[in-house]
């Protein structure tokens, strides 16, 4: 098949090295020159386990392209995927529509054979029927079909979730295009479950997962906090609880609350899109502001380390918002360090991908560690900020004696308990207390 994907960020770069990897013809079109430069010659514009090796296969045998040009993407293609951002918006906190939109008017006038248009971006329930109003004024003879392909994979996970995925969720609002998406997700026939619903349902589907995960992460929070009160342990509880089929254990580690580009936003959607249609969700809305809370919470829990020091240096461990990614929008690590600086601290910080995001953000207001071991340098306490578990092999008998003082405050729970104590350490983790 012919396939052009609109948007090479995290979701329509590995889609497109995917659906190319099954020998279809794939087009990536990108506004941003510079993404689309290096991808052109050979670079990847993000990290992704395993994704480049991928990538350069089969860029090399010709099935996967990129371009700025909508015309040259679009044309002859059987799918068209919009994979475009949808960030909150400033003013209204929406998902913000202007890239769908605006990708929707620019792709129309070069339909010119039945074409089905697949949203795998994440947006409000009725988008479908506004992205097919767009593309009928645009192009008023225009043979296409729209449907709502929403994306569930995870950062850091990315090609192994489109490979074995736990479901595809398509909403097609007629069987013509249904079947042009069965064709397309033919090589996952007999392995993975497809479900086709109707449109507006598809759309609410990936909103619903995503604010029902989001909650189960506060909820484990929540307990921790239970946890440290009552003298249990959330590892445990959690391990417990996990076995459970009807719980599972996924999403159930307690840490400094949920960030990224996916949960914060939407949820945000969902509670405004409720609110605007007469829908109380009221677990939504204690979600977001109890997991707004809770990286203030944790920033705080490391200053009271350090109460009483003067200029206090705090070595950070992780900067993007989970491992395996060097994603740093919505880092409950950023949002905490940022609050650090706030209150006067100095801060060395060392993360294994997204150190170069990172400083896009923060710029020289941090220093920047080339190893791990570098922020243990003077520290009076370390905060383990992501959960990257090659931390754990960090020689911890010898790096404290770079330290000005032993404390750790490990926000994920990598270091072993017992051995931090032994080590002299003044260590406090998440949902156990000492
Ligand atoms: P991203 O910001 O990484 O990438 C979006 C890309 O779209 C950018 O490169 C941008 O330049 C490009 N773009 C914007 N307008 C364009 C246009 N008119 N023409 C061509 N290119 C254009 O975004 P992302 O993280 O890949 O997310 C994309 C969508 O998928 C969002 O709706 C998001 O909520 C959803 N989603 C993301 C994830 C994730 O893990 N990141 C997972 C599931 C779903």
């Amino acid at each position: 098949m012919k396939i052009a994907i609109i948007g090479t960020g995290y979701v329509g770069l590995p889609t497109g090295v995917g659906f190319a990897s099954f020998g279809n013809d794939v087009v990536c079109v990108d506004k941003d020159e510079n993404k689309i430069h290096a991808l052109q010659s050979g670079k990847l514009t993000l990290y992704e386990d395993g994704l480049e090796e991928l990538f350069l296969k089969v860029a090399g045998d010709g099935k996967l392209k990129f371009t700025t040009s909508m015309k040259d993407g679009v044309q002859g293609a059987d799918v068209v995927i919009l994979a475009v951002g949808t960030p909150p918006h400033p003013e209204t906190n929406e998902a913000d529509m202007r890239y769908i939109y605006a990708a929707a008017q620019e792709l129309a006038p070069f339909l010119k054979k039945y074409t089905v248009v697949a949203n795998k971006s994440t947006v409000p329930v009725g988008t479908g029927d506004e992205v097919e109003k767009i593309i009928k004024k645009n192009n008023p003879t225009a043979d296409f079909d729209v449907v709502s392909l929403p994306e569930f994979l995870r950062e850091g996970y990315a090609l192994a979730d489109f490979f074995a995925p736990d479901r595809v969720v398509c909403g097609a609002n007629n069987a013509k295009a249904a079947e042009v998406i069965k064709k397309l997700y033919a090589p996952f026939e007999g392995k993975t479950q497809m479900l086709f619903v109707k449109r507006k349902s598809s759309e609410t589907i990936k909103y619903a997962s995503n604010a029902f995960l989001a909650m189960k992460i506060h909820y484990i929070n929540e307990m921790a906090n239970f946890c440290e009160k009552a003298g249990a342990d959330i590892d445990e509880v959690a391990l417990g609880m996990g076995l459970d089929k009807r719980i599972g254990n996924k999403f159930l580690n307690a840490g400094p609350g949920y960030g990224g580009s996916c949960f914060p936003k939407d949820t945000m959607a969902m509670a405004l899109m409720a609110q605007k249609c007469g829908a109380n969700m009221s677990l939504i809305k204690q979600t977001i502001e109890g997991n707004k809370a809770r990286k203030l919470q944790m920033a705080e829990r490391i200053l009271d380390m350090v109460k009483g020091v003067e200029n206090p240096k705090i070595g950070v461990l992780g900067l993007a918002f989970k491992n395996g990614t060097d994603d740093v929008r919505q880092s409950p690590a950023m949002e905490i360090v940022a609050h650090l600086l706030e209150k006067g601290a100095k801060i060395n910080a060392f993360d294994y991908q997204a150190s170069d995001n990172a400083k896009n953000i923060l710029g020289d207001k941090i220093e920047y560690a080339r190893l791990p071991e570098d922020v243990f340098e003077g520290a009076d306490v370390i905060a383990v900020l992501t959960e990257w578990q090659e931390f754990n092999t960090l020689n911890i008998q010898s790096l404290k004696q770079k330290m000005r003082h032993k404390k750790m405050a490990d926000l994920r729970n990598i270091f072993d308990a017992s051995q931090m104590k032994k080590e002299g350490f003044e260590y406090i983790r998440i949902g156990q207390s000492f």
